[in-house]
């Protein structure tokens, strides 16, 4: 009997993977729960059969970069939570919160084949009852490159993170260096909180053509895709100066501001060289930098970065 009819059967049958394990990873999807109890359940199940846990907050629209986060985590934890939670309080009231895209039955294949265990995708009233009031700052860090632009994101993103992580309880939660200010931002929280949890970042997932893998590229028209792998020429670029022995880090900055404003139908946010810690101004290329920028190409704002070295 073929696979095709095997499957058939099985389905049929109403009993998958009766027939062989290899169709029941075919046909098995992520479960899905909506609620902060039945996840609570679920991990403290796992935990209970000595399992460790991994955690990846996304917003859904999955991609490959998504993908990698999960994959990474379940090479060092046994059971993989995925958060798929489209965050009312990270947007502001001129962003895309209404039309992010919203994909949950392709993100859960993504999430079988990539290894989870569990989507957690919780509605904003679960995740917020009226009168929810408490908030997270991590002042400093949220003040700078994205913030000036997107006031109140960073409080919205670390509200929300520290609630899943008293949801979850991960011993281990993986993030993008896409989102370099997240990250980091993210990172101090988990510090100065005392947050019980190892925080890892992981590179940034591109297309072939150097464009970062975001949710938001499916915003792009064909035009717009097209001028779009330009915004990593021009990181990548400004990196090859610098470890080429350029010191001067304004003129940098300059040259890379020019690159990206001369991008068909792009308008700079900004494009900064900041210290990759502190994400403060840079004077000398004397430790670790992080070049990173928001663009506009037409109502679609990306961010990208590289680290130098
Ligand atoms: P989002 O769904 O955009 O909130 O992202 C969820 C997580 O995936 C964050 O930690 C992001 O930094 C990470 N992420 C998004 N895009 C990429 C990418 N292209 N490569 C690696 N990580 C990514």
């Amino acid at each position: 009997m073929g696979q095709a009819s095997r499957l058939a059967e099985a389905c049929q049958a109403g009993r998958p993977g009766t027939t062989s394990k290899a169709i029941v990873r075919e046909v098995r999807l992520t479960p899905v729960v909506t609620t902060i109890v039945e996840c609570r359940t679920a991990v403290a199940a796992a935990k209970k059969a000595g399992q460790t846990v991994g955690f990846v907050p996304t917003m859904g629209a999955l991609h490959e970069g998504h993908a990698a986060l999960v994959r990474s985590a379940k090479a060092k934890t046994g059971y993989v939570v995925v958060s798929i939670f489209v965050n009312p309080t990270q947007f502001g009231p001129n962003e895309d919160f209404h039309r992010y895209p919203r994909t949950l039955e392709s993100d859960r294949s993504l999430c079988a084949a990539a290894g989870a265990d569990l989507i957690f995708a919780p509605t904003p009233a679960e995740m917020y009852p009226e009168f929810s009031v408490a908030v997270v700052d991590v002042p400093k860090f949220d003040e700078k490159l994205e913030g000036p632009s997107r006031p109140g994101h960073f409080r919205g993103v670390c509200t929300v993170v520290l609630k899943l992580f008293n949801i979850v309880i991960p011993d281990l939660a993986v993030f993008g260096q896409k989102d370099a200010q997240q990250a980091r931002i993210i990172r101090q929280m988990v510090r100065d909180l005392n947050v019980p949890v190892t925080v890892q970042i992981d590179p940034t997932v591109r297309e072939p053509d150097g464009l970062a893998m975001s949710s938001r590229n499916r915003y792009l028209s064909p035009e717009q895709r097209t001028a779009a792998p330009a915004i990593y020429r021009a990181l990548a670029a400004i990196r090859e100066r610098a470890l080429g022995g350029e010191i001067d880090v304004a003129r940098l900055e300059s040259a890379l501001a020019a690159d990206l404003a001369a991008i068909p139908g792009a308008r700079l946010d900004y494009a900064r060289i900041v210290d990759a810690d502190t994400l403060d101004a840079l004077p000398r290329f004397d430790r670790p930098a992080l070049a990173v920028v928001a663009v506009f190409l037409g109502s679609t704002r990306l961010i990208d970065n590289v680290l130098i070295p």
